[in-house]
């Protein structure tokens, strides 16, 4: 404990396109004031780290040196700086639990003013260049990104509140009714989490996934399968895109009423996306895009609490940090049966 700043820890960089390394590096030291010192419990593997990890690139950011992927996370509090208050303004604790949003936003650009954290100016987002992610033993972050979760949990549950908080996002901005019919394109993480959300929100859900086991999951959690619907599903009042991109978007938006509200959550591999002009200008169709989340968190912890979402059933794997590059190279296969896999360091 003594001589933290000197201490090494084990981190897990992505150099270039498929090439992760275990390596050694400087322990992020003692935590200064509003930040703490986190024991790093859970990380999840996300689709957009594969991306990276794949294309070595996400969007336009693209990596000129290496980095720490890992932006799904939660940890324990291994040492408090002076001033120290978490998410919801509560006093943070050494030997607590909590679950880190990894958007790490000003707080006084117009954006964050204008309450959309999400658009900030000056964000800094955990796991994406230039900034390092959680897939290492020891991180520090500021206190109010951190929430606090009840003792017990299990941390790969933390992990998971990210992909949840992105799913809420998405509902809210899906104009979903009690009632509505919702179809969603891709059964991941986080289509599996918007599923159910869109569930708990008294829709009528219908799935699909080019994975039969994505698909047959979704099904057991209460979803009906939208192949089986064929033809007749041309009506719903709103489609959800979480896969891709690429032709899935064209599907979702085949699938909606005219009127209706057409959804992108899924981030594209090559940057772009296709639409049929025609299928969205006769329609009327709303576009919504989803940007990450807004203050999510707290939220995400209460659906969880009251058993309104099962994240549990939603991981497929778990694995010491020395396994990670084994894990990238599975997931980047989508090897059955990937869902969502948890790395422990
Ligand atoms: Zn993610
Ligand atoms: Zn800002």
């Amino acid at each position: 404990m003594s001589n933290k700043a000197t201490a090494s820890m084990s981190a897990v960089r992505l150099h270039g396109k498929r090439d992760l390394r275990i390596e050694q590096i400087p322990h992020p030291g003692r935590p200064g004031t509003g930040e703490v010192l986190v024991r790093i419990a859970a990380v999840g593997v996300c689709g957009s780290d594969v991306h990276t990890y794949v294309d070595g690139q996400i969007g336009d950011t693209r990596l000129e040196s290496p980095v720490i992927l890992g932006h799904e996370f939660a940890g324990i509090v291994e040492e408090v700086g002076p001033g120290c208050f978490d998410g919801e303004h509560h006093p943070l604790q050494a030997g607590a639990l909590v679950a880190i949003d990894p958007a790490q936003s000003c707080g006084h650009c117009q954006h964050c003013e204008r309450g959309n954290p999400n658009f900030c100016e000056n964000l800094k987002f955990c796991g994406l260049w230039p900034d390092d992610g959680a897939l290492c033993q020891y991180m520090r972050v500021p206190a109010r990104t951190c929430f606090a979760l009840p003792p017990g949990t299990d941390p790969a549950i933390g992990a998971m509140l990210e992909t949840f908080g992105i799913a809420i996002h998405t509902i809210d901005l899906s104009r979903i009714r009690v009632g509505s019919r919702v179809a969603v394109i891709g059964a991941g993480p986080v289509g599996l989490c918007v599923a159910q959300q869109a569930k708990a929100a008294g829709a009528e859900v219908f799935i699909t996934d080019l994975l039969p086991w994505r698909t047959k999951l979704a099904v057991k959690l209460g979803m009906q399968d939208l192949k089986a619907h064929g033809a007749d599903l041309k009506s719903v009042d709103v489609a959800i895109e979480c896969a891709n991109a690429g032709p899935a978007l064209q599907q979702a938006a085949d699938l909606v009423r005219p009127g209706g509200t057409l959804v992108n959550a899924g981030i594209s591999g090559d940057d772009r996306f296709e639409l049929r002009h025609s299928t969205i200008r006769r329609k009327g169709l709303t576009i919504m895009c989803v940007r990450r989340m807004k203050l999510t968190y707290p939220r995400a912890i209460r659906l969880w609490q009251n058993g309104q979402v099962d994240l549990t059933s939603l991981i497929s794997h778990r694995c010491p940090l020395a396994k990670t590059p084994e894990a990238f190279r599975m997931n980047a296969a989508y090897e059955e049966p990937v869902v969502k896999i948890i790395v422990e360091p």
